[in-house]
């Protein structure tokens, strides 16, 4: 974990408003994290290039343009490419997680989200 002075910073994708508030606060248990919330794609996208955050947590099924999408606009960034995108989606059927570790998710969790493993993975995303 980095010290106080340096604080992560993790930026959530996600138009559900019910889902933001929900990580917020499970984040709320990881010392010295900041969360930056987009609930439209285009708004996430500009703040990962604005802020770098160490990690992105990104829903698969956002207006106007999918996940994927923004995985991709993320990947051909060459300031964004390296920070590691989870993808948070209900789409939770075997294929749809294979689909989402071949497209270049680090990691791939499903709704409804699971506390442990949401804070776990996380944890060691961010060390
Ligand atoms: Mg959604």
């Amino acid at each position: 974990m980095k010290d106080k002075e340096h604080q992560n910073s993790i930026l959530y994708i996600e138009d559900n408003p019910a889902n933001l508030r929900l990580v917020e606060q499970i984040l709320e248990n990881i010392p010295n994290v900041h969360m930056w919330a987009a609930s439209e794609p285009h708004i996430g996208i500009e703040l990962a290039k604005e802020h770098l955050p160490d990690l992105i947590l990104l829903d698969i099924n956002l207006p106007g343009m999918d996940g994927y999408e923004v995985l991709k606009n993320l990947q051909n960034d060459k300031a964004c490419r390296d920070i590691a995108v989870i993808a948070i989606s209900a789409n939770a059927m075997p294929k749809d997680i294979l689909k989402g570790k071949e497209a270049g998710f680090d990691s791939y969790i499903t709704k409804p989200l699971n506390v442990k493993e949401l804070l776990q993975i996380v944890e060691s995303k961010l060390k």
